[in-house]
């Protein structure tokens, strides 16, 4: 048990992953980590958080104080698609297994992490952390929705039964260094660096999907991992928050297709080729919540994001998520 002069110990569940990795950063090398904090990071290997003895080991092992819970089973659209019940229930168990966990050891604080995409398909904008139970979730992903949905749920109660204060973060498009650069599985601008940098590499025009009039908010991973350390040292509200960029940030994806283009000097021919879907025309985030809290918060600006990720990638085409 933790008295108030007790230095936390951390644990970050999906230490490995885009966001686990810039919290690493953070931490370790922008001076995040406070004396006497431990800090522990893990990847899938060390525990499966759909199994409830493996999960108790792990708590039993490094006895956390604070939990930064961000494993989840995650994938592509197309995958969403064909195995939405696979995704609800691994889900379901990965945070029922973390959060009760979490909640018999005694753990003070746990922040989950929610998406943007588990709002209600019909919506109107800007969409705001009021509303996310609202109305059903896009079908093509309703297992994942509705598994991150029931997080919030279940840190209600733990605050009504318990007085736990278990809360979560909601980010919009997460881009940085260490996601997933696949061209069909990865997320919008990583897979477009990947597409970017192969087009180059082959002298071939670079063939984008969909018509790049989309828009959307994107935030930087490490602008991500700074904004979690605070809402795990500050932030004191059950209910989430969204960690977004602007409203007026929103801007169509081929904006950021030409700064691709310009990072990694890629000067060949750009396609849309439009007989692809769009998705949704946009889904704008409202921060106004955030900026209550934190007035002057930077966000690295796209441009800036995007170079740093492009020469991550560059720099570690053998270990990158291809
Ligand atoms: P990644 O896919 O990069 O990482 C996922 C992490 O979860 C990995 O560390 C993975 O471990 C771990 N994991 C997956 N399944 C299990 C399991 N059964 N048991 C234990 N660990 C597991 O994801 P991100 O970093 O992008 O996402 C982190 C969180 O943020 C997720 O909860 C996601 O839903 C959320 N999010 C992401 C957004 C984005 O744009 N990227 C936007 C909004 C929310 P390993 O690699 O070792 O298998």
């Amino acid at each position: 048990s933790q008295t108030k002069a007790d230095p936390m110990r951390v644990l970050v569940t999906g230490g490995s992953g885009l966001v686990g990795k810039a919290i690493e950063h953070v931490v370790k090398q922008e001076g995040g980590c406070l004396e006497g904090e431990q800090w522990t990071f893990l990847s899938s290997k060390e525990a499966n958080f759909v199994d409830l003895q493996q999960t108790r080991a792990v708590f039993e092992k490094y006895r956390p104080t604070h939990v930064i819970h961000l494993a989840a089973k995650v994938g592509g659209l197309y995958l969403h698609m064909k195995e939405n019940l696979h995704f609800l229930r691994d889900n379901l168990r990965i945070n029922d297994n973390v959060l009760q966990t979490s909640h018999e050891r005694g753990v003070t604080k746990v922040v989950s992490c929610l998406s943007s995409c588990i709002f209600p398909d019909k919506t109107t904008y800007p969409i705001d952390e009021s509303m996310i139970h609202n109305g059903p979730p896009h079908d093509s992903n309703f297992g994942y929705s509705h598994a991150k949905r029931m997080i919030d749920i279940q840190n209600r109660g733990y605050f009504a039964q318990h007085g736990r204060r278990y809360t979560a973060v909601i980010p919009t498009n997460v881009y940085g260094p260490y996601d997933n650069f696949n061209f069909e599985n990865g997320h919008v601008l990583s897979a477009l660096m990947h597409k970017t940098y192969a087009a180059k590499k082959e002298g071939t025009p670079l063939q984008v999907w969909g018509s790049g009039t989309p828009r959307r908010q994107f935030i930087y991973s490490l602008d991500v991992a700074r904004l979690f350390l605070w809402v795990l040292r500050e932030y004191d509200e059950i209910d989430p928050i969204i960690l977004s960029v602007g409203e007026e940030e929103e801007l169509p994806i081929k904006d950021a297709v030409e700064m691709i283009a310009d990072a990694l000097d890629f000067k060949g021919q750009i396609v849309f080729d439009t007989s692809k879907s769009d998705g949704q025309m946009k889904k704008t985030a409202s921060n106004a919540k955030l900026r209550r809290y934190l007035p002057d918060f930077t966000f690295t600006p796209l441009s800036e994001g995007i170079k740093k990720t492009c020469d991550w990638f560059v720099n570690n085409y053998d270990i990158a998520r291809t």
